[in-house]
């Protein structure tokens, strides 16, 4: 066995979403006990249909917090993996803004689709929970939602953490010490810093604090996609001397003895067998 991970966006900042230069469709992770999506934004249906994903398969949906470029395709997704509403199963896990809504933010989810799956969950920093097999440990993170948080997956092949937007500090960044992947959202080139998110120059540092085995840069926005998410990966990887790549969306890891990468092809269709009904 092995522990799978496809992305199915590797954007995000609202003018990468909006114009989908990258698609902001968050990712799946699969250790062997159960798939989880995390933060379904725009084009993650899209591009589960393009690999004939089922989404039937999905066991948790993990929403990080309140912003469209991580939640607009939740609602569809938890349609997906309770059959359309009708099987009452799976999980889904969400802030307290997603959720409930916090001070002006949100809810982003309707009480019938919180309603739909056979459990719900309100989550913040500092919890341990099971999520598909796997310990999974809430981070905190330094974001414009104030309820944002991040994510340690415990696989049987390491942790793999995913850091959803935040600000850069070195408390933030030790809290994933020890993570064999990180996948990092890096919004910004260089030393291009915007208020809640990372810019190159803040990866080096997180990199250089945590040193995992491998870093993906995702989250890419518009001005990084402009000046080559490669060529700021590889400005990371030299000062860091880590492995540092940008993400590619349907890029899958799999992370086993070694991590291999491989790109997916995409292609709607025109009939598919889970569409038999
Ligand atoms: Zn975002
Ligand atoms: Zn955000």
């Amino acid at each position: 066995m092995a522990t799978v991970l496809t992305f199915l966006g590797t954007g995000g900042g609202r003018h990468t979403t909006m114009f989908q230069a990258r698609s902001t469709g968050g990712f799946l992770l699969d250790a062997g006990k159960g798939t989880v999506h995390v933060d379904p934004g725009p084009g993650a249906l899209t591009n589960m249909c393009g690999i004939r994903y089922d989404l039937r398969k999905t066991d948790a949906i993990i929403v990080s917090h309140c912003h469209p470029d991580h939640y607009s395709d939740a609602a569809c997704a938890i349609e997906g993996m309770t059959y359309g509403g009708w099987v009452k199963r799976g999980a889904f896990y969400g802030t307290e803004s997603v959720i409930s809504g916090h001070d002006g933010l949100g809810p982003c989810m309707s009480s019938y689709h919180l309603s739909i799956p056979e459990k719900t969950a309100t989550i913040k920093a500092g919890d341990v929970l099971d999520i598909c097999g796997m310990e999974t440990e809430i981070t905190e993170a330094d974001h414009s939602d104030p309820c944002n948080v991040g994510f340690r997956f415990n696989t049987p092949d390491g942790i793999v953490s995913y850091v959803s937007d935040t600000a850069y500090s070195d408390r933030i960044a030790e809290q994933y010490i020890g993570s064999r992947v990180l996948l990092l959202p890096v919004t910004t080139p260089d030393d291009n810093r915007i208020a809640g998110h990372l810019c190159t120059d803040d990866a080096i540092d997180f990199v250089r604090r945590v040193r995992p085995e491998l870093t993906v840069l995702i989250h890419l926005g518009i001005v990084m996609l402009k000046h080559d998410e490669n060529a700021q990966a590889e400005k990371a990887e030299k000062a860091t001397r880590c492995r540092v790549m940008a993400g590619r969306d349907l890029m899958r890891l799999t992370i086993g003895d070694s991590i291999t990468i491989e790109d997916l092809e995409a292609s709607r269709p025109d009939w598919s067998p889970a569409w038999d009904l």
